[in-house]
């Protein structure tokens, strides 16, 4: 059926800002009274985010000063620094015909906006102006229908289109190929405007979506019939259906819920060659087609639209903390139960750096609250002999009726105490829900406060994640000492799996110059090489993009390189779709 977007006012692009997290008001902010205080989007006052800047990456004491404010650059300015467009007329004109014109965008903040994905390299290059390339076109297509019409024509005319879900990746999936040797027209398809449910099937307990859907839009729809989703990756209020298949994603329920490769039955897939469909079954036959197209990152084809399974809305969702006199100890903890068959919905281990980092990141809770805090640290550190600056925070989550989570309760908790886990209850799994999408708030902060933060994540086997986590850090802190430089990294696993599980490092340095993006650079590339020799993935869930290209080929092996390229080749000869990204 036709969509009728003539209601629609803004497109979701329009609403978000070009240059960091979320919606244009949502900044957090220095206290306008007291400059040792930040303000958090909502409005609550944070103090320990500019004494963790201070000291622990600074290596500061004293007196807190005054962060520097390090605007980046105006809108104008940035607009005024897009590379001339390379517009293909003849590629426009078979568009027009096709769509309306409100769906073909060939201005400056369109492009700008479609620049780049959200890691802190993406945010620093739009701060700074640095933009080699940009797409030249932003089109959005309304159906499965349209995409047909703009891939058939971009093959004919040879533009190349880069498929863009909510623009959240990390690891440069949606940036124009600065190294495509022909100066062709670049075009990035915005899947939001897709967002229709097309079918639920209650008993079978699966639904068809258009893949433009974000997050909280998906499991609204899904809760008008008593569904959700169960994928909540970090970036889920601005990410959609089509970049969590495309780029391989798992949400924080992952243990429960699956990660995206379990939750997905079918898709439809517009290529250069033709459409395809996989089969809608519940166990494929033969060859796994979904696989081929899992983690595609756009290469092969546009997803349209997918069916996927449905889970019912849980009656319970019990989420609490707890605390481990180390990083070791709460490993041990979650090794046993994954070992014994125990699956709670969520395990997150923080690493004493990173419980430090969240700690920090708290807003001002009751009196009580603090003073209970209190009460059980004097207790950990006086009676159980827990030394403050190893303790490990745990979230812990389990989903489901009364009885199952109980149950999974119950079987938990013994593992837990055996490793002198020690419950601090369930505001700390209510504080972690609520804080869960911060993050990118306060990265940006710090952007705009002469500081970088940003992430990467592997998933290994449980033999080797302990050594691979001393080693990154390790590899990490080396080439801040080798520059002069410091910073400060964390660490989380999550995600356990039958082998292995995730781990998840956050990293963070002051940011004065140019010269601070290599040393990242250097610091991304120390970190994969230590990741890679303890068996580590190139990634668990942020995909290869751009950014790990330079190791696929290690990865994957030559052969196997070899027949991908030959499948892309078959299926998009003209190398239009996202080039440069995954192979
Ligand atoms: P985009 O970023 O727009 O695109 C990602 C890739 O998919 C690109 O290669 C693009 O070309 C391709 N693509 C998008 N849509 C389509 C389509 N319809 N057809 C074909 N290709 C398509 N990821 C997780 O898995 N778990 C997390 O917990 C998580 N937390 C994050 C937290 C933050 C703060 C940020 C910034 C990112 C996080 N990510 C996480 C990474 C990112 O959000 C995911 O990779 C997400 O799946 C990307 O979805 P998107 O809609 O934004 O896709």
């Amino acid at each position: 059926a036709a969509v009728d977007n003539s209601a629609l006012k803004e497109d979701a692009y329009q609403r978000i800002k070009w240059n960091g997290w979320g919606a244009k008001h949502a900044v957090m902010k220095v206290d306008e009274q007291d400059h040792t205080v930040v303000r958090h989007v909502n409005g609550k006052p944070i103090r320990g985010l500019i004494p963790f800047l201070h000291k622990e990456i600074n290596g500061g004491d004293g007196p807190l000063p005054r962060l520097e404010a390090t605007p980046g650059l105006s809108l104008e300015e940035a607009l005024a620094k897009l590379p001339a467009s390379v517009v293909n007329d003849a590629f426009i004109a078979q568009v027009q015909k096709g769509l309306q014109p409100s769906q073909i965008r060939l201005d400056g903040e369109s492009r700008l906006t479609h620049l780049f994905g959200k890691n802190y390299r993406d945010l620093w290059r739009l701060r700074k102006g640095f933009f080699e390339r940009a797409p030249d076109a932003v089109v959005l297509p309304q159906s499965h229908d349209d995409c047909v019409k703009l891939v058939e024509a971009a093959h004919k005319h040879n533009v190349v289109i880069i498929p863009f879900g909510g623009g959240t990746n990390v690891t440069g999936c949606v940036e124009p190929n600065p190294f495509d040797p022909a100066r062709r027209m670049i075009v990035s398809i915005d899947m939001r405007r897709m967002t229709r449910m097309l079918s639920i099937d209650k008993e079978s307990r699966v639904a068809t979506f258009e893949v433009g859907v974000m997050g909280p839009d998906l499991d609204e729809k899904l809760g008008r019939h008593g569904f959700m989703f169960g994928h909540d990756p970090d970036s889920y209020i601005y990410s959609t259906l089509g970049g969590w298949i495309a780029a391989r994603g798992s949400g924080a329920m992952s243990n429960k819920y699956g990660d995206i490769e379990q939750m997905v039955l079918s898709m439809k897939i517009v290529t250069p060659t033709g459409v395809i469909e996989t089969p809608l079954t519940s166990r494929p036959c033969g060859v796994d087609l979904n696989g081929m197209f899992i983690g595609s990152e756009g290469i092969f084809g546009i997803i349209t639209e997918a069916v996927v399974k449905v889970e019912p809305i849980p009656p319970v969702k019990h989420y609490e903390g707890y605390l481990f006199p180390s990083f070791e100890a709460g490993y041990s903890a979650f090794y046993k139960c994954t070992a014994k068959g125990i699956h709670p919905t969520c395990m997150r281990l923080y690493d004493e750096d990173d419980t430090r980092m969240s700690f920090a990141m708290k807003w001002d809770e009751p009196a009580y609250k603090t003073a209970l805090s209190k009460a059980i640290k004097t207790y950990l550190t006086n009676v159980k002999g827990f030394k403050i600056e190893k303790m490990c925070l745990v979230i812990l989550g389990f989903e489901g009726s009364r009885a199952e989570v109980n149950h999974q309760r119950d079987l938990t908790t013994p593992v837990f105490r055996q490793f002198d886990g020690f419950c601090v209850g369930q505001s700390a799994g209510a504080g972690w829900q609520e804080k869960k999408y911060d993050l990118p708030y306060i990265r940006d902060f710090a952007l705009a406060h002469a500081h970088w933060a940003d992430v990467f994540e592997t998933s290994v086997l449980y033999a080797e994640a302990i050594p691979c986590w001393r080693a990154v850090k390790e590899a990490v802190r080396n080439v801040w000492k080798q520059h002069g430089k410091r910073g400060w990294i964390g660490c989380h696993a999550a995600h356990q799996y039958r082998f292995g599980c995730c781990l998840y490092f956050t990293f963070a340095s002051a940011q004065k110059d140019d010269r601070d993006l290599e040393v990242f650079l250097k610091l991304k590339t120390a970190a994969t090489e230590a990741i890679l020799k303890h068996r580590g993935n190139l990634s668990h869930h942020h995909g290869i993009g751009f950014e790990h290209v330079p190791w696929i080929e290690r990865y994957f092996g030559t052969p196997t390189l070899d027949l991908l390229l030959k499948f892309k080749k078959d299926v998009d000869p003209k190398n239009i779709l996202n080039p440069g990204k995954l192979l």
